[in-house]
């Protein structure tokens, strides 16, 4: 093991450990900010990739197939994650919709983009050609995606509207969720795994 994989640094404090072999269970945490340093990851690197081609395609759906319904009289209507990103861009405040897109459609195609890649080369035990720029725009991008907080939107939206018209919530919203879960397993701290597994 190399020097720079034997140490763990503190994200909070940068205090400096000697990493040690975790139990299944068994988590490190820093002595002095009490952070947490380490913890064997819950996924292997099949069940990752598998994941996220599974994200991928969820996104695709969530993008194209209706999130939310409303009827109003005789009339329906629908809205799904391209819509509601196109409303924006077309309102008064177009700059809105372009940081939506940003955050709820481009940064997770990105970060889906890049584990696909860097995980179809890993369980090969290989290195993804350009593995450490995408393994650090992976580390940039993390704070960026808020398919989550779309997510709480979309569920207040429901709840609000419920009593002045009816709405109803779609397919699309239950892949959001889906898809906001399978983000967090996938693209969070785990995916460090990897400049340990392939060093
Ligand atoms: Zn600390």
């Amino acid at each position: 093991m190399s020097e720079s994989s034997r140490l763990i640094i503190c994200e909070y404090c940068d205090s400096v450990y000697e990493r040690q072999q975790l139990g299944t269970h068994q988590r490190a945490h820093c002595r002095r900010c009490g952070a947490l340093l380490d913890r064997r990851p819950w996924l292997t690197v099949d069940q990752s990739l598998a994941l996220s081609a599974t994200a991928g395609l969820l996104l695709a759906f969530v993008c194209f197939y209706p999130v939310l319904y409303i009827y109003v009289r005789d009339q329906s209507g629908s809205a799904t994650l391209l819509d509601a990103v196109l409303a924006l861009f077309n309102g008064p405040v177009s700059v809105m919709g372009m940081t939506m897109a940003c955050a709820v459609i481009l940064v997770p195609a990105t970060q889906i983009g890049l584990l696909v890649w860097l995980l179809a080369f890993a369980r090969n035990q290989r290195h993804a050609p350009g593995f450490r720029p995408c393994m650090r725009l992976l580390e940039v991008l993390r704070p960026w995606s808020m398919l989550e907080v779309f997510l709480l939107g979309a569920l207040v939206a429901v709840v609000k509207l419920t009593g002045r018209i009816d709405t109803a919530p779609a397919a699309g919203l239950f892949a959001l969720a889906t898809l906001s879960f399978l983000m967090v397993g996938v693209a969070g701290r785990d995916v460090r795994m990897l400049w340990d597994q392939l060093s």
